[in-house]
C-alpha cells in the first residue's frame, strides 16, 4: 500500500513559503547525463536540511525548496558537487534526452555548442529547446516549444507543440535536415523572430500558431 500512503505532502513549495521565503532550485546532473552520484545525494540531502523540501519533476531535474537567505551558497555547494543547477526566469532554456545513457553521442558537440550559444537568451516567455539524438525522440522534443530531432549531421526542427494541458499537442514539423552547421543561426533566427514580434508575455506556442502564416516564417526556409 505504500503507492498511496502519504499523499498530501507537508512540505509544498506553498505551505513553506506560508512560514518564510523559499526558492525552487531545478537541479540535475547535467543537460545529458541523469545519472546522479550517492554523493551528489548526500549534497541534496544536506543543503535541503529538516527545513526545505526535494520534489522530482516533469522536466528531468529534482526540484529543491531552499531558504531565500541561503540560495546563493546552496547554489554554489551544488555546483561543488558537480550538479547543474537551471537558470530561472523568461530565458531560452534546455533539455536533452541522454543520448543512450552515452552510448549515441553523436548529437553530444553540437548539443553542448547549442547549450553555450542560446541559453540565457532573454525572451517574452521562457523557451524550452528539447535536442533528442535520434529518431527515436524517446524524450518527447517535440511536445516542447523548439524540438530538435538530430538524423544524420542534422535536425529535423519542430515548432508550434502545446506541452501541457487539456489542449496539449505536438510540434509540426517545421524545417527537415537543417545542418549540424546551420542549426545554430537557424534557432537564433527564430529566437530573434519571436522577440521581435511576439506579443508581451505570449508562449512561444501561442506566437508561432499566431504568426505562422508570415512571410518571415517562409524566408527563413
Ligand atoms: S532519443 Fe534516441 S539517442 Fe536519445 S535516448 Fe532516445 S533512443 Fe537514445
Amino acid at each position: 500500500m505504500n503507492a498511496f500512503r502519504s499523499n498530501i505532502p507537508d512540505k509544498t513549495f506553498e505551505k513553506l513559503n506560508n512560514n518564510g521565503e523559499f526558492t525552487r532550485l531545478a537541479v540535475s546532473p547535467g543537460i545529458i547525463n541523469k545519472h546522479y552520484t550517492p554523493a551528489q545525494f548526500q549534497t541534496i540531502a544536506k543543503v535541503v536540511g529538516e527545513t526545505g523540501a526535494i520534489k522530482y519533476s516533469a522536466s528531468y531535474s529534482i526540484l529543491l525548496s531552499i531558504p531565500t537567505v541561503d540560495v546563493d551558497k546552496t547554489i554554489e555547494e551544488l555546483e561543488n558537487a558537480s550538479l547543474y543547477v537551471a537558470k530561472q526566469g523568461p530565458i531560452v532554456a534546455m533539455k536533452a534526452c541522454d543520448f543512450c545513457d552515452g552510448d549515441k553521442m553523436e548529437a553530444a558537440p553540437i548539443t553542448e555548442k547549442l547549450y553555450h550559444s542560446l541559453v540565457g537568451i532573454t525572451v517574452p516567455t521562457r523557451l524550452r529547446v528539447n535536442v533528442n539524438g535520434c529518431a527515436s525522440a524517446c524524450y518527447n522534443a517535440i511536445y516542447d516549444d523548439i524540438g530538435l530531432v538530430y538524423q544524420k549531421d542534422s535536425f529535423d526542427v519542430y515548432l508550434g507543440a502545446i506541452p501541457m494541458g487539456a489542449n496539449a499537442q505536438a510540434g509540426t514539423l517545421f524545417a527537415k535536415r537543417v545542418g549540424v552547421k546551420h542549426i545554430d543561426a537557424f534557432l537564433k533566427r527564430i529566437i530573434e523572430l519571436y522577440k521581435e514580434h511576439a506579443r508581451p508575455n505570449e508562449p512561444f506556442y501561442k506566437f508561432y500558431r499566431r504568426t505562422k502564416c508570415a512571410d518571415y516564417w517562409k524566408d527563413l526556409i
